[in-house]
């Protein structure tokens, strides 16, 4: 795996992932630990660490597709609003050593606690085949 990044094996197809959106530069798949229904993570191709090490179009052209992706789950889900996380460094939660942004769907009333829940592997398949969208 390159740079032992598991973000970086799933971008370039070494290892599988619930991809509901992809293009030249950014990936989106479903989060395999969901806080919630529909949680995604969206990732560009290429490897940076966390947000300070980023490229600012790199930021752009990510933040533009986070607004894709979350407003499609918005179009496809029962979904009242949604919060997008971004962690970095592991004081701040960030697990994962390439820049992610968290897209997670709420619903109005239901309790969230920001611990992942172990996810069902089937019912990620088949939700991963519900989001699933081409520009
Ligand atoms: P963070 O804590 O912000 O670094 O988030 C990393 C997220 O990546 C966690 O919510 C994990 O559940 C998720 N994750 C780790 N490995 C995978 C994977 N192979 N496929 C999908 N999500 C993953
Ligand atoms: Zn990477």
């Amino acid at each position: 795996m390159k740079n032992d990044c598991v973000f970086c094996a799933i971008a370039a197809g070494e290892i599988p992932s619930f991809k509901i959106y992809e293009d030249d530069a950014v990936l989106a798949f479903l989060d395999i630990n969901p806080f919630s229904l529909g949680h995604t993570l969206v990732i560009p191709k290429e490897h940076y660490p966390c947000l300070t090490e980023t490229p600012d179009e790199v930021l752009s052209l990510i933040l533009s597709r986070v607004k894709k992706v979350a407003s499609h789950i918005e179009k496809t889900l029962p979904c009242d609003g949604f919060n997008i996380l971004q962690n970095n460094g592991a004081a701040a939660g960030q697990t994962v050593g390439h820049i992610h942004f968290h897209i997670v769907p709420r619903m109005n009333g239901a309790q969230l606690s920001f611990e992942s829940g172990k996810g069902d592997m089937e019912a990620l398949k088949a939700l991963a085949a519900k989001l699933h969208f081409e520009n």
